[in-house]
């Protein structure tokens, strides 16, 4: 229904203008364009309520903007049918007209969406503002000079108007060409025509009916079809069409371009002001400046601000990533990226040792006291190992189930031994009870392998070097120290168990 609506109101205009002589045309005219854009201005706003997101803000920006217009209509009005005074540009009406386009000037210029940079959107706000109130004395200086300006004069005003309407509709075209979402599509797009409607109208009024005897001043109301345009896509049913991808570079550039585009408005229009009033001009050259310097330093503090926070974030995630989750220790993941920082240290040439580590019968506390025991077993002795360890530059970390691995810098086979006497005796010592297990408590057993790292082969041979003393360990009766040596292992059943270890716990 509300498609019908333009076609209705321009039939109704042509009736008033055709059916009716100047006593009803005049007035008719007049009420019009002031009660169309006040109508306007109220869908606008019945329009913004039905959105939750900052699309209603951008509604009642336009609403705003249409009330402004109607005040400027009303003050044309106020002049000639109560004052009686005709055909004259009024002040006060011309600046309601001027600052009727600062809401649409901040609406496609800023992005108004970011709801968390309140300051930015302020400093666009007054940059809009400024641009407003330079255009507006830049044309009533023009006006006032020449106070029944020329048709040079006039000419002049009406192509710098035309210009002006045009930088509009094209913003609001390239602003809905962008759009992010449907309801961000549906105002821009009511928007661009709202606005393209408007030029063409204002651009035919002012070349062919302006001035033209054969067409009195009431033709001029005809602009009011614009605003019931507005009116029709504010009024229609949010649409549900999907919105296609647009390519993320062209809205990058819109969104951060546009109100640097503003304030190089701003400043175009102050360098035509200063020409006629050389202090305000200053002023307008001055907000535009300070308002892309403000604008500037704003982002660059929210974007040190958000790299901080991301930093902090990514840091956090590591230490998440490189976590045993049940033990708090570092994990399997960690202890490889420690060690393959070690063999690439170079200033380091002393033998690095690996302890590898294993509870004895863990599977029977299990099966005798339950998984949560279990794990809590595991918490206990990781705590006591990194207690035990002591120097900041060993590494820890739980390499898989019941099994702990340690990296010692610069330890010769003989020191690796003793830290590793050392961690086993402080483990039994915890007492943790294990009833089925010889010793009646948790012990555990540790292979040990020391050499000079010089590449990440040898790095990997280590490993299973201190595996292979591990296993040595276990046949010998477990709870025990073993360094590797290099004899090869006899037994095939051992080795063939090695490998199959190594095949599970690098899975
Ligand atoms: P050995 O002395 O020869 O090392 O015998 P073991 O029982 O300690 O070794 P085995 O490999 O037979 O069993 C290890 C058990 O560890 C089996 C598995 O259920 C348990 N386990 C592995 N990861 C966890 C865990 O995260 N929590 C708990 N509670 N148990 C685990
Ligand atoms: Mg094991
Ligand atoms: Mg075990």
């Amino acid at each position: 229904m509300s498609r019908y609506l333009p076609i209705g109101f321009l039939l109704l205009q042509v009736l008033v203008l055709t059916l009716f002589g100047p006593a009803v045309t005049g007035p008719a005219s007049y009420i019009l364009t002031v009660s169309a854009p006040l109508l306007a201005a109220v869908a606008a706003l019945w329009r913004g309520r039905l959105h939750e997101t900052s699309v209603r803000s951008g509604w009642y920006a336009l609403s705003l903007s249409l009330t402004i217009w109607a005040v400027g209509a009303f003050g044309n009005l106020w002049q000639e049918m109560v004052l009686h005074r005709q055909y004259e540009m009024y002040r006060s009406s011309m600046l309601a007209f001027n600052l009727a386009v600062v809401p649409t000037t901040f609406l496609l210029a800023s992005d108004w969406r970011l709801h968390d940079r309140q300051l930015l959107r302020v400093v666009d706000a007054l940059v809009a503002l400024a641009l407003g109130c330079t255009y507006f004395e830049y044309t009533w200086s023009m006006i006032n000079d020449h106070s029944a300006p020329g048709e040079a004069g006039v000419a002049y005003l009406v192509w710098l108007l035309d210009f002006q309407n045009l930088y509009l509709a094209a913003g609001a075209l390239v602003r809905w060409h962008v759009a992010a979402d449907r309801d961000e599509r549906d105002l821009f797009r009511a928007l661009a025509v709202y606005l393209s409607v408007y030029f063409v109208i204002v651009f035919i009024n002012d070349h062919c009916f302006a001035g033209n005897p054969a067409f009195g001043p009431e033709y001029g109301s005809v602009v009011t079809l614009a605003f019931a345009v507005l009116c029709s896509f504010a009024l229609r049913e949010p649409s549900t069409a999907p919105v296609r991808a647009v390519n993320p570079t062209l809205l990058r550039i819109v969104r951060s371009g546009s109100p640097v585009l503003l304030a190089v408005a701003l400043l175009a229009a102050s360098l035509f002001l200063i020409r006629v009033e050389y202090s305000l001009g200053c002023a307008g050259i001055l907000i535009a400046v300070l308002g892309i310097g403000v604008r500037t330093t704003l982002i660059q503090v929210h974007q040190i601000e958000h790299r901080e926070a991301l930093s902090r974030k990514a840091s956090a995630l590591q230490a998440i990533a490189w976590t045993d989750a049940l033990t708090g220790v570092s994990n399997r993941h960690f202890f490889t990226e420690a060690l393959t920082r070690a063999w690439r240290d170079e200033r380091r040439t002393g033998p690095q040792a690996i302890l590898m580590i294993d509870i004895d019968h863990f599977k029977l506390l299990n099966d005798r006291y339950g998984h949560p025991v279990g794990d809590g077993c595991l918490r206990e002795v990781a705590r006591a190992l990194q207690r035990a360890l002591g120097r900041p530059d060993d590494v820890l970390a739980r390499y898989g189930g019941e099994e702990f691995i340690v990296l010692l810098r610069d330890s010769p086979p003989a020191v690796a031994q003793v830290v590793a006497e050392r961690l086993r005796a402080t483990v039994q010592s915890l007492r943790i009870e294990n009833a089925g297990s010889p010793e009646r408590v948790v012990t555990i057993t540790i292979g040990v392998a020391s050499a000079a790292l010089t590449d990440g082969a040898a790095a990997a041979r280590m490993v299973e070097d201190a595996d292979r003393a591990l296993y040595e360990a276990k046949c010998a009766g477990r709870n025990q120290v073993r360094l590797t040596t290099d004899r090869p292992i006899e037994d095939v059943e051992a080795a063939a168990s090695i490998s199959a270890r190594h095949r599970r716990l690098s899975a």
